[in-house]
């Protein structure tokens, strides 16, 4: 999505523009990822219905991005021959040059900063570090994306006082595990403290997180600080010890436990949401039980669980993949019925309460805000509102969803 985020703030820069169908467009350009299986072949299956456009509109070029492409290289385009250009993710700072190169168009290339959106925007997403040196044994990031590299803090800081200037007011960082950002002396607690002392800087989230690497001094300053939202993502994977060893986690499920209860210490309303994978080679009924049991018990405000599949390149694609497909889909419909019922409980109490918001789009009728919780809250439109911090109140809950009245 950062990358997305990146590469479309810069062609809009240069003077492109996005359009609603395919027959209008110069470039397509497919953002990929090779997390899952299901993605890849989703994304093989955009591919197909992207040719017979091109059969049609023969000017139009194709460009594949992403882990994807780093992934499987050229074959892509053996497969799909009315593919132009394959760029992976180890080239995607020249990419915009090698996507204007193809389509040959005659306006001068301005050096960009491929970090940084001048545009005035409210929310912006920047990128703190790449690559991941953890190699659970299930993921392919380590592979696609390289080891772990750190972004320099002054130059970080740099961009987000500049994007604060230019009408931001919310900061995400993102990175694989910004929790083991290091550069020279300044770790991510110190990195956060610099950057929520800019001023006119309301809010900062970031993800993900790895919990290992979660530290006590981190809490602290997420703690103390009014800019942190009160939101973490932390992946608990699974709650089954035997199978967080076999995923390579480095944690167990008790240390798990034990940071969920220092966050909720130090952060009492805070948020928590996770991800979950079940059907990992070996999971028996009682692994997947203890992974329920967490769900219940934690209480995440959210959850993204997936089924696993087998990725090439990792430790687990040696794995026997012993868990059937129908077993993986029971146990993927029991977690998220679970915790779609957790999410409608949590979002019920919230009926009647009033919450501070940022007014970060105006889309489909309805402006959008959101708590420092990460909670989403429809409204009617006002413009003036928008990038504004209001308090609401929630005056309906519809399933997860919240609507509201500004009250100020
Ligand atoms: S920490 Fe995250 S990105 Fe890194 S290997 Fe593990 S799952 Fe993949």
């Amino acid at each position: 999505m950062c990358d997305s985020d990146r590469l479309n703030s810069v062609f809009l820069d240069y003077g492109a523009s996005k359009v609603d169908n395919f027959w209008d467009a110069d470039v397509f350009i497919l953002n990929t990822c090779s997390v899952r299986m299901q993605s890849e072949q989703k994304a093989f299956s955009y591919l197909g219905r992207i040719e017979e456009f091109k059969r049609q509109n023969s000017n139009m070029k194709i460009v594949v991005m992403g882990c994807m492409a780093e992934r499987l290289g050229y074959s892509i385009k053996k497969r799909f021959k009315s593919v132009d250009l394959v760029i992976g993710t180890k080239d995607i700072d020249s990419s915009v040059s090698k996507i204007i190169d193809l389509c040959y168009l005659k306006k001068p290339f301005k050096k960009m900063n491929f970090n940084v959106n001048f545009r005035s925007e409210i929310v912006k997403h920047i990128t703190i570090m790449k690559g991941c040196n953890n190699y659970c044994s299930y993921c392919v990031v380590p592979f696609v994306r390289g080891i772990e590299k750190s972004f320099n803090s002054s130059t970080i800081i740099k961009k987000c006082s500049l994007v604060v200037k230019n009408g931001v007011r919310e900061i995400i960082f993102f990175g694989q595990n910004v929790n083991s950002y290091k550069y020279g002396n300044v770790d991510f607690s110190l990195l956060l403290r610099n950057v929520a002392s800019i001023k006119d800087l309301e809010r900062i989230r970031f993800m993900t997180n790895h919990p290992k690497d979660l530290s006590d001094n981190l809490i602290n300053v997420i703690s103390e600080s009014s800019k942190i939202c009160s939101h973490i993502h932390l992946p608990m994977q699974s709650a089954s010890n035997k199978i967080l060893q076999a995923m390579d986690r480095k944690y167990t499920y008790e240390y798990y436990l034990n940071l969920i209860e220092k966050l909720r210490f130090a952060v009492p309303n805070i948020s928590i949401t996770t991800d979950i994978i079940v059907g990992f080679p070996g999971e028996t009924d009682k692994d997947f039980e203890y992974t329920l049991n967490a769900v219940k018990n934690i209480r995440f405000s959210g959850l993204y669980v997936f089924k696993y599949s087998p990725r090439p390149n990792t430790k687990a694609f040696k794995m026997i993949d012993n868990v059937s497909k129908t077993e993986k889909k029971k146990r993927h419909t029991i977690i998220l019925k679970e915790s779609n019922k957790i999410s409608a409980e949590i979002v019920l109490k919230m009926l009647g309460n009033k919450y501070q918001v940022l007014i970060e789009k105006i889309d489909g009728g309805f402006m959008e805000a959101k708590t420092k919780s990460g909670h989403k809250i429809f409204l009617k439109i006002n413009k003036k509102y928008y990038g504004k911090i209001l308090n609401v109140v929630i005056k309906e809950v519809k399933g997860n969803s919240l609507f509201g009245d500004v009250i100020d």
